[in-house]
């Protein structure tokens, strides 16, 4: 046996068709098969006798077959398996549906163990389609059973085999990564018990103390990795700018900064002004200004002749960052162009030329902005809008050409304390925590379905008034299905033309349409050719449209709440009043408790937390878009404790060892983290 890189396929009792099954949950290694942690577990450890069997729950019992098994058939060509096993207590009754073998291998007089939900009541016990087992021959009961998720062609048996031959085959292999000190320090158990008890724990407390090991490992070893970031960027030069006078900058804008603003461009210009290159988040509650952070840095990286590039993740919103930035940087010298997916191939060649050159100062746009062919001839300064990640890939690529720009990534994710400290354990981080003066704050209300005429007639109250509405419709599908987003937008906007506002323009906006379609949309709307929008979340990312005063979304149950307070920071831009309607018919008295949450506080920071604490980080996350590394199992909702724990050890350990030369496994591990998460991590 070579070691924990082993191609599973050469593993004893796996062997090629089932390697290919596992390679689709992603599972190659040996190191993946012992890391593919049960998702649940099945206490099949105890039997109780029948009386002890609580219906409505799972159970586990030994009984004795009373007769033999009857059979016969039902509507739809299923065939009914019946029968009923006995003990010193009482009478289960046994109903298999389609397993016609069980007439002839359920023997009358014979022993059983079963395991199944316990249906009907006290006195008549029923379990449907249980698992069973011959007493004595015991393989699924008679032990905590893991679960794991499953991909087709691989049942949970197989599963549960795979992985014991991978524990088997590993059993020499597997040293302990964490030095012998931190174990000892935090009470650790030896990686070959946790690996063992993650999987077939002998008992709940061996199972939460192999949790308790592989959780803080996991924990260590990012926070590792974090600091390990850190220490590289402070070996390389950045770009090096010098100080200017801010005010020159401030002359030029229509409005005075507030003092978080300020504040955040200090900071940044702090960084930019050192030798390293800058690394910092700067976030902000939606509205609160973070446009103007970005440009004070650009202003201030061309004043030392750098160039920049101002990444967003939405063509619309690169496009309103080009119309408001551009004649602001205009008026104080700079040049500015637009590249997105959509720039036409000559007058992309141009503007390629012009970055090449540096006869252009500041280029925006989407992602497309670092991709190969575009070469700049001095780029200091990197600007990421919104979720849109600069990550360690990207630093990488650009590193190799020699370039290591400063960084800036605007966000308005509130990401509550806690969890940044995961996630940006790499960033500096800038808060502004004041929104420019003036605004107004949103009124909401949650309503259900009955308040619709009165929400249509509050939506064409404020038509007549001058005002534009926005209406957010969720993607609903049937069951699994993915909703089609086009039919479910296009189709609620004509029923809203057609029967209540045959005279008011309604346009419509999906992630599905082409970037020049989007465009036409957003710019009708912006100059308020049209009064209604319906769209999906597309608009939930930035766009500023101050005369829109209204935000109504359907089915808001659907959102999690930090969605739901970006979308209301659509509006309430402007000096108007401004309204936000989360329409929901869900009753379940958790759904009204969490969209009230809305109703009672406008602070992006609390409004997280209270996302956090209800849905746990996995759905707070969404599709982990905001750079949450995957966790295989330290669970962040409950796992604080632990975190803070696992950074102490990883901190002090690094402070004796910063490049891990005395701990060589733990710096390979380290480095493999950082290479597979390379998208995720900043
Ligand atoms: P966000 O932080 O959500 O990206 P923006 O940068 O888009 O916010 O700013 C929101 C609005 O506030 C814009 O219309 C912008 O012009 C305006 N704004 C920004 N800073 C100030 C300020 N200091 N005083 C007044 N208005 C401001
Ligand atoms: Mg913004």
């Amino acid at each position: 046996m070579a070691d924990l890189h082993t191609d599973i396929r050469y593993i004893h009792g796996i062997g090629e068709a089932r390697a290919k099954a596992l390679a689709r949950l992603g599972i190659a290694t040996l190191q993946d098969l012992i890391s593919y942690f049960p998702r649940g577990y099945e206490d099949r450890s105890h039997t109780v006798p029948i009386a002890q069997l609580v219906p409505g729950e799972n159970g586990c019992t030994r009984a004795m077959i009373a007769a033999a098994p009857t059979a016969h058939r039902i509507s739809g060509g299923r065939s009914v398996v019946k029968c009923r096993a006995v003990d010193d207590t009482g009478v289960l009754d046994l109903t298999f549906f389609n397993q016609e073998y069980r007439k002839n291998t359920l023997q009358p007089g014979q022993t059983y163990v079963f395991y199944g939900r316990v249906e009907g009541n006290l006195l008549r016990r029923q379990m449907v389609n249980p698992l069973l087992e011959p007493e004595g021959q015991q393989q699924i009961t008679g032990r905590i059973m893991p679960i794991y998720s499953l991909t087709a062609g691989i049942s949970q048996l197989m599963m549960d085999r795979a992985v014991r031959q991978g524990l088997d085959a590993c059993r020499e292999l597997l040293s302990d990564d964490l030095p012998e000190e931190v174990r000892r320090q935090h009470q650790l158990c030896h990686s070959n018990y946790a690996y063992e008890n993650i999987h077939f724990p002998d008992s709940p407390e061996a199972l939460s103390i192999a949790r308790r090991r592989l959780a803080f490992e996991e924990l260590f070893l990012l926070t590792c990795a974090m600091q390990q970031l850190r220490e590289y960027r402070q070996d390389v030069t950045g770009p090096e700018c010098h100080q200017a006078d801010l005010e020159i900058f401030c002359r030029q804008l229509p409005f005075s900064l507030t003092g978080a603003q300020r504040r955040a461009i200090t900071e940044a210009a702090a960084d930019m002004c050192s030798s390293r290159p800058m690394n910092r988040l700067c976030q902000g509650d939606v509205g609160s200004g973070k446009t103007m952070v970005a440009a004070g840095c650009i202003w201030l990286a061309a004043q030392s002749g750098w160039q920049s590039a101002l990444m967003a993740p939405t063509e619309i919103l690169a496009r309103q960052h080009y119309q408001g930035l551009g004649p602001l940087l205009g008026s104080l010298g700079l040049r500015c162009v637009l590249l997105t997916g959509s720039t036409r191939a000559k007058e992309r060649r141009e503007i390629l030329a012009q970055l090449a050159s540096g006869e252009v100062d500041v280029c925006i746009g989407t992602h497309a902005l670092l991709t190969s062919d575009v070469q700049y001839a001095r780029l200091g300064l990197v600007v990421t809008d919104e979720q849109h990640r600069f990550g360690v890939a990207q630093r990488a690529a650009l590193g190799e050409k020699g370039v290591h720009p400063h960084t800036l990534v605007l966000s308005a994710t509130p990401i509550p304390r806690t969890l940044a400290l995961i996630i940006y354990g790499d960033l500096d981080v800038s808060v502004i925590d004041e929104l420019p003066p003036g605004r107004q704050k949103v009124d909401t209300f949650v309503v259900d379905g009955s308040y619709r005429t009165r929400v249509q007639a509050f939506i064409r109250k404020q038509v007549e008034a001058g005002h534009q509405v926005f209406i957010v419709c969720p993607l609903v599908g049937e069951d699994d299905q993915i909703p089609d987003e086009r039919k479910a937008v296009t189709a609620y906007a004509r029923q809203l033309q057609q029967e209540v506002f045959p005279d008011l323009q309604i346009a419509v906006l999906h992630g599905k349409m082409k970037p020049r379609e989007k465009e036409a949309v957003m710019a009708d709307f912006v100059a308020a050719r049209t009064q209604i929008l319906v769209s999906t979340t597309v608009i939930e990312v930035g766009v500023d449209v101050p005369n829109a005063n209204a935000m109504i979304v359907e089915n808001a149950e659907r959102f999690g709440l930090s969605q739901l307070h970006q979308l209301r920071g659509r509006v309430g831009r402007g000096s108007v009043k401004s309204y936000c309607i989360l329409m929901s018919d869900h009753t379940a008295q958790e759904t009204r408790e969490r969209l009230q949450v809305m109703q009672r506080t406008n602070d992006g920071f609390k409004i997280a937390e209270e996302d956090l604490r209800l849905r746990g980080p996995g759905d707070f996350f969404g599709s982990r878009q905001h750079g949450l590394p995957a966790m295989k199992i330290a669970d962040l909702s409950c796992d604080m404790r632990l975190l803070d724990e696992a950074q102490k050890a990883a901190r002090q350990l690094l402070a004796g060892d910063p490049e891990l030369q005395h701990h060589r496994k733990l710096q390979q591990r380290v480095r493999q983290l950082l290479q597979r998460s390379a998208g995720t991590l900043n």
